[in-house]
């Protein structure tokens, strides 16, 4: 429960989130006040605009767009419009057509700031009263590219608001997690986006105390090995199982006693939207395993390209391994794409 922002605090906590931001006309009175409550607010919602904005006249119309509405969606269509370039366009500041109708179960585990969401399967809860909105340009057909520039704008927009009124990232969510039917953002996930926030918000981390001074490289056995191998062959793998990927070998390391590694991942286009996780395993020579800690990706719609890093202490006689596991969208076939190419660096000592 929050009283909303006034426009002058709003401006100020996207600002102070380090966001270039534009104020659209009379952004500060142009609202739906007049149709609605604006507030208690709980939340702010991640839509996607169906436009395109690749260019400065696309941008522009775009912001038009969510500014004045349609026909039949009158505006303000959202409280900011954030571009391909990362510039917060401003054109509200109250109550405005974004949210519509969702699911109250969905409302109370915002407000609460629960650790998971619930199905959004009603719309009986007016969601305008409720949700700051932001409008990302994009087409929304999976292949219209997410810079990291908006992406990182999101982030920060979705950041400054939750500062600003002491909310976790766990009181942002998308259209989609609200309102049945609506399937925006597409492109990127809202567990991922919800993670980046998290850090954001986090303090700052204590300083480290100061770094021993490095020993003097004596043995030849201290000095690190590079590690480097790559395959583009492609590779199918089924819908949740894990999975063993070989990239050149199927035992990617032996012989080590400790290693840095990151796999990195190329999924190719068609990839329903999904998740990938990805874990590091040890195989003893008796044949029981250690399995390392989960790494979560997000598909993308189109060509995914992701990285899994890890670093562990294992025995000489054990073999390393990666694994990984799909888990498909919801919205699609359960099929993924095949890994059309996988590569691990790293060090390893002996
Ligand atoms: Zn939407």
């Amino acid at each position: 429960m929050a009283t909303p922002l006034s426009a002058d605090r709003l401006l100020k906590a996207l600002r102070g989130e380090g966001l270039r931001v534009v104020e659209v006309r009379s952004w500060r009175t142009h609202n739906r006040n007049h149709k609605g409550a604006w507030g208690p607010v709980n939340g702010v919602m991640i839509h996607h605009t169906v436009t395109r904005g690749d260019t400065a006249k696309q941008t522009l119309a775009s912001v038009e767009l969510c500014y004045n509405g349609h026909s039949s969606l009158p505006g303000p269509l959202c409280h900011g419009v954030i571009a391909k370039d990362g510039t917060v366009y401003l054109v509200s500041a109250g109550r405005a057509n974004h949210a519509g109708s969702g699911d109250d179960d969905v409302h109370q585990a915002v407000v609460n700031e629960s650790a998971t969401l619930p199905a959004d399967n009603e719309a009986n809860t007016d969601g305008n009263r409720h949700f700051y909105g932001f409008e990302a340009i994009n087409l929304g057909d999976g292949k219209d590219p997410w810079p990291d520039a908006q992406l990182e704008a999101i982030e920060k927009a979705a950041a400054a608001i939750c500062r600003a009124h002491g909310w976790s990232h766990r009181s942002v969510i998308g259209h989609l997690e609200w309102q049945p039917g609506k399937v925006d953002p597409r492109g990127f996930g809202m567990d991922w986006m919800r993670g980046r926030i998290k850090e954001r918000l986090a303090p700052a981390p204590q300083p480290k105390p100061a770094p021993a001074p490095a020993p003097a490289p004596s043995e030849e056995t201290d000095m690190p090995v590079n590690w480097s191998l790559a395959t583009d062959t492609p590779q199918t793998v089924p819908a949740a199982k894990w999975t063993t990927i070989p990239i050149s070998r199927t035992d990617l390391l032996t012989g080590a006693t400790h290693y840095t590694a990151s796999v990195h991942l190329t999924i190719e286009d068609p990839v329903p939207l999904g998740t990938v996780q990805g874990r590091f395993v040890h195989v003893r020579p008796d044949g029981s395993r250690w399995t390392g800690p989960i790494v979560e990706r997000m598909t993308t719609g189109g060509a995914s390209f992701m990285d899994f890093p890890h670093a562990g202490s294992v025995e000489p006689t054990e073999k390393v391994r990666f694994e990984v596991i799909y888990y498909p969208g919801n919205n699609d076939s359960p099929t993924p794409g095949p890994i059309t190419a996988a590569r691990v660096r790293g060090l390893y000592w002996k």
